[in-house]
Order: C-alpha cells, then structure tokens, then sequence
C-alpha cells in the first residue's frame, strides 16, 4: 500500500515509529554487550509433580538493562535471533544452568534433579548444535538427563528432516526433550510421533481457560495426547486452586506456575528449595 501512495508514504513514518526504531536500536546495541557487561541472569521456576513434589525448575533468562532495567525475554529472545546473537547467548544460558547444577550439587540442595532450558530454533537449525551442547554439558561435568530441552514448534518448520536428526541424536546423547507451548502452532498432530519427545508442556492459553468445574475441551485432549504417546505432560501458567485440581482430574502429571512459585533468582531458589524440604518434613513428622 505504501508503494501505491507514493510520495505520501514518507507521512507513514509516524514520529512513534522513529522512537520505536530508536528503541530497538538501542536494545540491539545493549544485547551485543550485555554478554560482556554480565546484564544477563537465569531465574529458576519450580516445576512439581501432583503431589507438589519438586521435579526440577524451568530455567528463564533474566536482561536488566543500565538504562532500561528489566527487559522481557519476549522482546529480546527475537532480536537476539535476528541478529545472530541467540548463539552466543544461548551457550551463556547453558553454561550458566550448568554452573548453578554443580554448586546446588556441591551444597547438597535438591533442585529437584532436572533443568528445563529453553531453546530457539536458530539454535536447533546449526549444524553443530548437538555437539557443541554435549561437549559442553561433558566439560561442567553434568549428566545430560539432567537436562530438559524445551524447543517449540517453530524448530520444525523449516528443515524438518534435519531438526528430527538432531532431535534424534539430543536424544540420543541423553538429554531430555519438550515441546514447549504446545497446541499453538501450526503444525499437524501427525509430526508428534516421529519426535523423541519425552515431555509435552501445555500452553498457558488452555490454562487459563480453566474453570472450577468446567474442564475445558482442549485442555484435557492435550494431556490425553501425552498419555497416549507415553510423554509426561506439564501444564505451564497454573495460576489458581482451581486450575490445579482440574489438572488432577485431567490426569496432568506436572505443574508450574504462579500458584506453585513465580520464577525466582538462583539465591531465592535455593532459599525456596530448603524452606520447602523442611515444611514437608515437618508435615511427614506431623503426619499431615
Ligand atoms: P516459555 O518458555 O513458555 O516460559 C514460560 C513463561 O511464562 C515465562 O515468561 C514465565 O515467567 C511465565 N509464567 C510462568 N508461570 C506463569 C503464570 O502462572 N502466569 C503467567 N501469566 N505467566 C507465567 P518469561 O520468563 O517472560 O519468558 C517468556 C518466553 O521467553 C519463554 O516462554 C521463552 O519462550 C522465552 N525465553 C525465556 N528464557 C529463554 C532462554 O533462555 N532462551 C530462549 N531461547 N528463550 C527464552
Ligand atoms: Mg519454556
Ligand atoms: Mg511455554
Ligand atoms: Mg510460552
């Protein structure tokens, strides 16, 4: 359209679309040194099983910005893709998750013994992705089942065959794979079967749709498509008391969410650990 309007297109360039421009600069500009500058974090959620025992966090990148503070990793995971940065940054994230397994090894604290960590497509799509990631996981000194690789479905869509093959040889290695945000895509139920998939995590949108007595529809044919295919399901963004008992009923086997922790920085995930494991101690002794 702003071919056809000719000269007027210039009227189309607002002044909001020059700040955002700015704006976008200026997070491109911040994400190229925040490596260096050491701006990045990871925040651990838990995740636990219906009996509200821990299983393992979800490890989410955390960018505190000098000038801008906190940056949502939904604004700067694409940039962080569009530029090529994502490499580098999701090695950042692995390592990082890899230093916080062997100190909460090294201090006895029980995480739970599995770490989700998400992972971008770009990454899925290098050629070396696997190996880099298995070496690397080999010199921190942690067993690749300790980690969880949570990908979406966008992986896919590209080079399917060559995603599945290094899906396969992820597998094969040992890690652990997810689907993330399931049910939000768009690719068909037919490719489900050929991953090595061992998790299926339930997208917040069907969550939220979750009423006290009402079992939405979608929610419960997501689960029973785990269990069917032999994957554990985890619903994300359990909000409510309610949510959590409709998920029981589901026959969902993992949770996480607000109701259970929001994501917390390592020092009060460790802090969220022990505090937990001394209450269900005194609950054991109590007998409750
Ligand atoms: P995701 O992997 O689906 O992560 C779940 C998001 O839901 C997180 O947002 C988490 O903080 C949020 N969440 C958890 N529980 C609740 C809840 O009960 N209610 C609500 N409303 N939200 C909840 P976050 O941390 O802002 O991350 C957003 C997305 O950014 C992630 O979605 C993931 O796709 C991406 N991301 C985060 N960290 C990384 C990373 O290290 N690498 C890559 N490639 N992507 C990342
Ligand atoms: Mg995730
Ligand atoms: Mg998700
Ligand atoms: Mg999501």
């Amino acid at each position: 359209r702003a071919k056809s309007t000719g000269r007027n297109a210039a009227r189309l360039f607002l002044p909001h679309m020059q700040r955002d421009a700015d704006a976008r600069l200026e997070l491109e500009r911040g994400l190229r040194t925040a490596l260096e500058q050491q701006d990045f974090s990871l925040y651990f959620q838990p995740q636990v099983d219906m009996h509200g025992m821990l299983v393992g966090a979800e490890a989410l990148l955390r960018w505190n910005h000098a000038r801008l503070g906190q940056v949502s990793p939904a604004v700067f995971i694409p940039i962080a893709e569009e530029t090529g940065l994502i490499h580098a940054i999701g090695a950042w994230v692995i390592e990082c998750a890899c230093r916080h397994i062997r100190q909460w090894r090294e201090q006895d604290i029980d995480f739970g013994g599995r770490i989700s960590i998400n992972i971008s497509p770009w990454q899925i799509a290098h050629p070396q992705f696997a190996s880099n990631l298995a070496e690397q996981v080999a010199a921190a000194g942690i067993e690749p089942s300790t980690l969880t690789l949570e990908l979406t479905e966008s992986a896919l869509l590209g080079d399917f065959d060559a995603a599945l093959r290094t899906l396969q040889q992820l597998s094969a290695i040992g890690f652990r794979l997810a689907l993330d945000d399931f049910g939000t895509g768009y690719s068909s139920l037919a490719y489900l079967q050929q991953l090595p998939l061992d998790e299926l995590k339930i997208d917040r949108t069907f969550i939220g749709a979750l009423q006290a007595t009402i079992a939405d529809p979608l929610a419960s044919f997501v689960i029973d498509v785990g269990r069917r295919l032999g994957m554990a399901t985890i619903a994300e963004g359990v909000e409510t008391a309610e949510q959590e008992a409709v998920l029981r009923e589901l026959g969902c086997d993992l949770m996480q969410g607000y109701f259970i922790c929001r994501p917390l920085a390592a020092d009060d995930f460790r802090q969220w650990v022990g505090q937990r494991a001394s209450a269900l101690a005194v609950d054991a002794a109590v007998g409750a």
